[in-house]
């Protein structure tokens, strides 16, 4: 390791793994870095380290980018030297040139890992007396400093930073196997998605258009929720599967009770969702739901809905409350101020909150419920969204 300015990436969780896992997550991380730095096509190199990566090339470009991987704790731009305290020492002051001022409340933060002749408390104290020696007066305090060096000495070289760019946390993307999210043009969904993806699953969305019975800006909405998300994947495509739901409403609002209308709907949607899951090798499908937040989401009626179909269904939103919702979709871009008309105008006005199972089997039995939804998986259209743009994708037979 020469002397050098790198993006430093801190892992966390993933040392809580068993040594397969451990190697299996990291290639997966290692992956999907580099597949995020080449879809903007920088130049760069990468060495990686017990619990560290190291990343040399533009660390001001490639930090940003880093910093919205998921499974990453929090990255440093940093410098690399030689585990020498002298040296380290020597690259601290440079960083505390620049930030620490006389009287400033300051905490020099060392590591030691697999080096020999200092500990970790006298390497702290080596740095901050070479620093006092140029820049004299600061109080140290390490409970609540105005600013902070940290240093790690490791088998392989020293490093020195004075700043942790918090990343997003979670596994990564790729390690927890495959979900269809039923996507709308609402807030809550690409949370859900979002989620997921945070924790490792590989998302593809599914919209159910109501045509004329759904809001116009709908669609588009929708569209521009999975555009959104894919600049959390840079470099990878997100599928979208936009499927027709007007003739399941036109059928059902001329033969079902329409007092459970938003559950014949919700359980068809996840019908759909499993074909879909099913042509395409997934294993789960997430919804935005949440406990409490309309007539559809009581306990009852959601158990209702996960029986239409066998896969697993995911609730990431499930007990969150709406301003939580809310922040988060402000932070990752998918949250729209003006988002015009989204109404549905099959919602009745008394929604049921309850529904006896045997009732809505009944009721779902006057349609011819595989056509239906055989119809509306086969005639889905598909589109890919990756690195923030969103294109159909022609299907051939
Ligand atoms: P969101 O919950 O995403 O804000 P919403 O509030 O319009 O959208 P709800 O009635 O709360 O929708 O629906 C619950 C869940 O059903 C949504 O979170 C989403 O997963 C799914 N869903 C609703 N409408 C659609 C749609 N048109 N296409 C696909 N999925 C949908
Ligand atoms: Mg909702």
């Amino acid at each position: 390791m020469e002397q050098n300015t790198a993006v430093m990436v801190r892992i966390g969780e993933l040392w809580l793994k068993s040594e397969p896992v451990k190697k299996q997550f990291m290639l997966a991380l290692t992956r999907n870095i580099k597949t995020a730095l080449d879809a903007q096509k920088i130049d760069y190199s990468i060495e990686e380290y017990r619990g560290r990566i190291l990343i040399f090339g533009d660390t001001k470009r490639i930090a940003p980018i880093v910093s919205k991987i998921f499974g990453i704790v929090d990255v440093s731009i940093c410098e690399t030297t030689t585990n020498q305290p002298e040296d380290m020492a020597k690259t601290a002051l440079k960083f505390a040139e620049k930030k620490l001022k006389p009287g400033m409340r300051f905490a020099v933060r060392a590591r030691r890992q697999h080096v020999s002749g200092f500990t970790s408390q006298q390497l702290a104290s080596m740095i901050a007396d070479v620093i006092w020696e140029k820049i004299p007066d600061f109080v140290v305090d390490l409970d609540d400093p105005e600013y902070e060096v940290f240093v790690e000495a490791r088998e392989y070289g020293g490093i020195v930073y004075d700043e942790r760019i918090p990343g997003q946390g979670g596994l990564p993307l790729g390690t927890a196997g495959r979900a269809v999210t039923l996507l709308s043009a609402g807030i809550d969904s690409p949370v859900a998605a979002w989620l997921m993806m945070k924790r490792g699953v590989i998302i593809s969305g599914l919209f159910m258009d109501g045509g004329r019975w759904a809001g116009p800006a709908t669609r588009y909405l929708a569209m521009d929720n999975v555009r959104i998300l894919s600049t959390w994947c840079p470099g990878r495509g997100i599928p979208l599967w936009i499927a027709n739901l007007e003739p399941f409403f036109d059928a059902m609002t001329n033969s079902c009770d329409r007092h459970y209308t938003c559950l014949f709907c919700k359980r068809f949607m996840m019908r759909v969702a499993e074909g879909v899951a099913e042509q395409n090798k997934m294993e789960g499908i997430v919804s935005g739901e949440n406990l409490g937040q309309v007539a559809s989401q009581t306990l009852q009626n959601m158990g209702v809905i996960t029986a239409s179909v066998k896969l697993t269904v995911l609730r990431p939103l499930l007990t969150y409350d709406k301003e939580e919702i809310v922040a988060i979709s402000r932070r990752i871009g998918t949250y729209h101020e003006s988002p015009g008309d989204t109404g549905c105008l099959a919602v009745p006005k008394k929604p049921a909150t309850r529904s006896a199972q045997e009732l809505i089997d009944s009721e779902e039995n006057k349609l011819d419920m595989d056509k239906l939804v055989r119809e509306a998986v086969l005639s889905a259209e598909l589109w890919i969204a990756k690195d923030g743009e969103i294109f159909q994708k022609i299907l051939s037979e």
